[in-house]
């Protein structure tokens, strides 16, 4: 059996190798480096893919999260809710924008932002809300436009795990990203489309608005040497445009593989008392960027220590939520304010979950959890 890992790059890499290789000489003999063809392709065929209007490429999903709160004019004091359980990044450009980041809980099936909640959190202040849509599938997004609408706030997607998964909602069917203000998503190797290197894009389907985000991504500025805002520098290079603009073409594969993998794990653990298996969400197919499970009565930790014995990895997304670090604690959202996720914290545990998991290894991985359990 080939050794098992959270994430098969290399097996994916060989899959496509001579198109990659080939790929990058070109751009190396090019020297087109920054802003070149490959980019402004990677960023209409993406666009062509999503079904929106604008796609801007930069230079990772952080910055696009940034990028996308100076775009909207967010000023300091401006308060925007997002989630507590997911990876930091969002609270991070809150805090260095001198934003002021107020969590919603998330419902325990979906790990999604909690639409009771985030309406229950709005306030006076309140500007903004970026649904994250955790694990790879999409958050309730007819539900945060109702929120939207009815208290004038802008909605910036967090689409960093969640690229190519479908919406189904009252609007007809659109990808996840793609529905509220803007999206944002992230090209890290390890996404479900990932490049080389550090990566990110943003969505909108607003012409204002992207020509907004294009000028803050060029240090704040429509003409070379003029500079209408304050801006970043954020730039996806074309090596990296090169390497997506393939893997674009296999996005929908790579879902089917993920999906397949989960299908596997789903079966395996159907009726197995104290072990979750994630839930569907109505309004969203699933992209699997995660395969989370939840264990009850404390035995993650042990279960975990089970499958590493095994030499199956696992890993804890997220051991400890936003509000609860070091960085961001508040008295505004002390321990126990945020119950489920709080509960969360406790219980997941994912799986290996990439494009490449073969039927041997997904067989050792389903016997080796239910062999913990029996
Ligand atoms: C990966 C990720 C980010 C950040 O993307 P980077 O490209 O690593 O900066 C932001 N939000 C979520 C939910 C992510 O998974």
């Amino acid at each position: 059996m080939k050794p098992i890992q959270m994430v098969d790059l290399f097996g994916q890499y060989e899959k496509i190798k001579s198109e990659v290789d080939a790929a990058l000489l070109e751009v190396l003999t090019s020297t087109a480096f920054i802003n070149g063809p490959e980019v402004k392709a990677f960023e209409k065929e993406l666009a062509a893919y999503l079904g929106v209007k604008h796609v801007i490429a930069c230079g990772n999903g952080t910055d696009a999260l940034q990028v996308a709160m100076m775009a909207l004019g967010l000023k300091p004091g401006d308060e925007v809710i997002t989630a507590s359980f997911t990876f930091v990044a969002t609270v991070e450009v809150l805090a260095l924008l001198g934003l002021v980041p107020v969590f919603a809980d998330v419902l325990p099936g979906t790990f999604n932002l909690d639409p009771a909640d985030v309406a229950r959190k709005v306030t006076p202040r309140t500007k903004a809300i970026v649904p994250v849509h955790l694990f790879g599938q999409s958050a309730d997004m007819d539900a945060m436009l109702a929120i939207a609408r009815e208290y004038d706030l802008r909605v910036v997607e967090d689409a960093c795990q969640s690229i190519g998964a479908d919406h189904g909602g009252a609007n007809g069917k659109r990808k996840s990203g793609t529905i509220g203000d803007i999206g944002v998503t992230s090209f890290f190797p390890s996404k479900n489309l990932g490049c080389y290197g550090d990566g990110g894009a943003l969505f909108t389907n607003d012409d204002e608005l992207a020509h907004r985000v294009r000028r803050v991504c060029n240090h704040g500025s429509d003409q070379r040497y003029y500079h209408e805002v304050v801006g970043v520098n954020s730039r996806l290079d074309s090596m990296q445009a090169a390497v997506l603009r393939i893997k674009l073409r296999h996005l929908n594969d790579y879902a089917k593989a993920r999906n397949t993998a989960a299908a596997a794990y789903d079966t395996a653990f159907q009726g197995i008392d104290g072990l979750s298996v994630p839930e569907r969400s109505p309004f969203s197919s699933h992209v699997f960027h995660q395969y989370t499970l939840r264990v009850a009565n404390g035995r993650r930790d042990a279960l975990r220590k089970h499958l590493e014995a095994a030499d199956i990895p696992a890993m804890v997304y997220y051991p400890v939520p936003c509000h609860l670090q070091n960085a961001y604690k508040s008295d505004r959202f002390p321990e126990g304010s945020l119950p489920v996720t709080e509960t969360l914290i406790h219980e997941v545990i994912s799986l290996p979950m990439s494009t490449e998991l073969d039927q041997q290894q997904l067989t050792h991985i389903t016997a080796t959890v239910k062999s913990f359990f029996s």
